[in-house]
């Protein structure tokens, strides 16, 4: 197997800051981190395009910031990953 090793705290750690990374906040480096990983974790990059979707919704409202309960939803969603390992 020449497949990197995936930590699935590597996916967690992005997922907290998956909502910068969304409103365009983190530097470009920190961009490209999240670009090396989602080569790696294609559950990473269905995650996102979700997430991204959500954002959709949240970007017709007047303030458009990732509200508080989204970003849990988000994290909590990240953690249940856990519990489901890829069966594919
Ligand atoms: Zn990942």
């Amino acid at each position: 197997m020449t497949h990197p090793k995936h930590d699935r705290l590597e996916c967690r750690a992005m997922f907290e800051k998956l909502s910068e990374y969304m409103d365009g906040e983190l530097k470009e480096n920190a961009c490209t981190r999240f670009d090396e990983h989602f080569r790696d974790c294609p559950r990473c990059v269905e995650f996102v395009e979700q997430m991204r979707r959500a954002v959709k919704l949240v970007e017709d409202m007047p303030c458009p910031r990732l509200p508080d309960d989204l970003r849990r939803s988000l994290i909590a969603a990240a953690e249940s990953m856990d519990d489901h390992p890829d069966s594919s």
